[in-house]
């Protein structure tokens, strides 16, 4: 199969500011002898030019002509279904597909005979996935600005000054969940000077939390739960309610709380209970990044949506951060797209290599077959139409 032409379009979901290909990222495709072309006005919300992407060495195409002339098209979110009808057979769509929650998508697709490779099953921990890991590199982008959201909207300062007109006390901030968002919320948050305290049921966070110098939350419960990958497992409903109860005493004595926990193939635990919001101070703040359609980890939390409780602790549903530092989250997500596009295509051949744990993880369909083994289960199921709940 010819994979030589790489195209990208402006994306179309609501909000989003991010393009697939960054012009550094089209520069790199070209120097890696793949054509590149990109639609018009595709990376204006990015504040990518069209002369930035043909000074690189693309190709400025309207985006019909994109989806017509493009051997693979790389995108950041799914598809809309009137992108999906402009999909020909035998054309391959990278991009970050969530084919686990919307199983349609991987249906209609496989219909279209088109080849989709979704980034959000890469095997992370793989050393050799690392420059390909999109999940990672859009946390660390969302953990960077949740800390700025946070300062920004927080009525106090983050660091101690000692002036002539007296000395302020730092915020004490607490960010719940260490993976890759939680460990950049914590560095950023510290580099603007405030008391940053981490806190993780995985017990790897700890030294995850040290190693940024901030300080780790004791609950002094026995909840120890680290999962399969390095992730964390769901816990139970008794070990939950110990966890908010205990988590809903340490959260009053914060004024910003930053959550990013997440539980693969699941909804995100709720961590900060209405009584938790409760026993905080007016003017505290509190930004959830797992919010979601699906829930979050503040109960209440709705995405893109901010709330202020009766007494008066803002409440940020933070949903798509990396939208909102688009350029920096979109040249990370060309990179990562240059690295699976050097592991996937040889000699401008797409080559799909089934015993490839990279393939296996990522390719959704093909031929007209979901092949995906996690995505069939799912189809496959009597009753079950989407994650875990
Ligand atoms: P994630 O987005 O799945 O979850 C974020 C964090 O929430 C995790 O640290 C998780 O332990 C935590 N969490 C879940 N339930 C919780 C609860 N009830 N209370 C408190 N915290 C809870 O995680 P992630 O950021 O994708 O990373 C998960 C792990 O994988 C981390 O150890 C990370 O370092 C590791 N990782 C490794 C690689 C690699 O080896 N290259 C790449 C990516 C991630």
């Amino acid at each position: 199969m010819s994979a030589r032409t790489v195209g990208a379009v402006a994306e179309t979901a609501p909000g989003e500011r991010r393009v697939a290909l960054s012009p550094d990222g089209a520069a790199r495709l070209l120097a890696a002898d793949h054509q590149v072309i990109i639609a018009a006005g595709a990376g204006d919300a990015a504040w990518f030019t069209d002369s930035d992407y043909t000074d690189a060495g693309a190709r400025l195409l309207s985006r019909r002509e994109v989806y017509e002339q493009a051997d693979i098209i790389v995108c950041v979110n799914p598809p809309a279904a009137a992108d999906v009808s402009l999909l020909r057979p035998g054309q391959v769509l990278i991009g970050l597909l969530a084919p686990l929650l919307d199983l349609d998508l991987a249906r209609s697709l496989a219909q279209a005979k088109v080849t989709a490779i979704s980034l959000d099953g890469l095997p992370r921990t793989l050393s050799a996935a690392q420059s390909m890991d999109v999940l990672s590199s859009q946390a660390n982008v969302a953990g960077y600005k949740a800390a700025l959201v946070a300062a920004d909207t927080y009525g106090g300062y983050l660091p101690m000054f000692m002036t002539a007109a007296g000395t302020t006390r730092p915020a004490q901030v607490l960010v719940i969940g260490a993976g890759v968002a939680g460990l950049q919320a914590i560095s950023t948050a510290r580099r603007l000077g405030a008391v940053v305290t981490g806190y993780d049921v995985r017990e790897a966070a700890r030294a995850d939390v040290a190693s940024t110098g901030a300080n780790f939350l004791d609950l002094g419960t026995p909840v120890s739960a680290t999962g399969d990958g390095g992730y964390a497992r769901a816990l139970t409903a008794d070990e939950r309610d110990a966890q908010q109860g205990a988590l809903a005493a340490a959260i009053a004595t914060f004024d910003i709380v930053i959550t990013t926990a997440q539980v693969p193939g699941r909804p995100a635990p709720v961590l900060v209970s209405a009584a938790a919001l409760a026993g905080m101070r007016p003017g505290s703040v509190v930004v959830d990044l797992a919010a979601s359609g699906f829930g979050g980890n503040v109960e209440g939390a709705l995405p893109e949506t901010t709330t202020i409780t009766d007494n008066g602790v803002t409440v940020i549903g933070a949903g798509n951060l990396p939208s909102r530092v688009p350029k920096a989250a979109s040249t990370a997500y060309a990179r990562n797209i240059v690295a699976i596009l050097a592991h996937l295509v040889r000699d401008g051949a797409l080559v799909l290599d089934h015993d490839d744990p990279i393939n296996a993880g990522v390719l959704i369909t093909h031929d007209g077959e979901i092949v995906h083994s996690a995505v069939r289960a799912l189809i496959e199921a009597p009753t079950s139409e989407g994650p875990d709940a």
